[in-house]
């Protein structure tokens, strides 16, 4: 395979000749990456709408490779889902998730649910709710601590095989969230057909808000969300004009760059404890 010293995965992958042995190599890396735990996690605080505390994190995986610094996951979770090592590496996420989580127990403070993303070939699998009871036992975490963000293109494309995973995850006490609502395939008939718990409004409409056209369509999926009894995630807020207007358009809750970015253990541990 053709080397491409210094750039992605990604580049590497989409933009060489040699597609094939370029995803060979990704794979080749994506496993020693495995291999030597090169794979971090960052917590991004979610806020109440009102008050501004801390009501949640989500995690945000990382790759530093050596030698290339760290990777965004834009970057390499693209070919993890191509070559089937998202499973793998989903495990090792939700493990280092519930690992942090009960940490932070045994610490004795303040602890908010975090949320892991999942991506639609994990979810799909069968075995993967079991997988997910059995990591929170092994960590002694209760699952009302954990909250799973799906994204559409799995409930699209296998409508009941989603329904019925994400029913399963539910009745035992895990929350899940549609990630990334108004881009895609997104569909108002996927929030009343699936088990849900809360949905995520993708930044692409929260980002022109306060502009009048914006606020309508975030105030019309938050009226339709209260409805379903779903509670609404603001995703990229990025200055108090946009959590003004989220607030006001009916989300319970905001994310963004606004509030903080995706921080180390030790800047989110400070969070937890009220410093920040
Ligand atoms: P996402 O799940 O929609 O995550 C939100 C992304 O928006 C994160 O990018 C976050 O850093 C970024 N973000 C947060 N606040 C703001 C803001 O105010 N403005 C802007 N412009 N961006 C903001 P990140 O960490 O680069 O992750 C990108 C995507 O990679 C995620 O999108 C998710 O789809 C995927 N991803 C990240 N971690 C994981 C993981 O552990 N597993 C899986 N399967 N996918 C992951
Ligand atoms: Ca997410
Ligand atoms: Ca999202
Ligand atoms: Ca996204």
């Amino acid at each position: 395979a053709k080397r491409l010293p210094g750039t992605s995965v990604h580049y590497a992958q989409e933009h060489t000749p040699n597609g094939m042995g370029a995803l060979l190599t990704a794979e080749q890396a994506l496993r020693a990456g495995l291999k030597n735990e090169e794979f971090t996690l960052l917590y991004q605080p979610k806020v109440d709408a009102r008050d501004h505390r801390l009501v949640g994190f989500e995690a945000l995986v990382r790759w530093d490779r050596p030698g290339q610094g760290r990777i965004s996951p834009l970057d390499f979770i693209p070919a993890a889902e191509r070559t089937g090592l998202i499973v793998p590496l989903g495990a090792l996420i939700l493990t280092q998730a519930c690992r942090q989580i009960a940490q932070w127990r045994a610490d004795g403070g303040a602890v908010v649910p975090v949320a892991v993303n999942v991506s639609p070939l994990q979810l799909l699998d069968a075995g993967f709710p079991t997988a997910v009871m059995r990591t929170l036992a092994e960590f002694d975490v209760p699952p009302a601590l954990l909250t799973l963000e799906i994204t559409e293109s799995a409930a699209v494309t296998h409508m009941a095989q989603a329904r019925d995973q994400i029913g399963q995850l539910r009745q035992q006490g895990v929350e899940v969230a549609l990630d990334d609502f108004g881009t895609g395939f997104s569909s108002l008939n996927m929030l009343r057909g699936l088990p849900l718990s809360t949905v995520k409004i993708d930044r692409s409409l929260i980002d022109p808000m306060p502009a009048p056209d914006a606020a309508a369509v975030v105030k019309s999926i938050c009226d339709l969300a209260g409805v379903l009894s779903l509670e609404v995630v603001a995703e990229g807020v990025e200055t108090t004009e946009h959590a003004a207007a989220a607030l006001a358009a009916g989300c319970n809750v905001l994310q963004g760059y606004y509030f903080a970015k995706p921080l180390d253990v030790p800047a989110a541990s400070d969070w937890l404890q009220g410093r920040r």
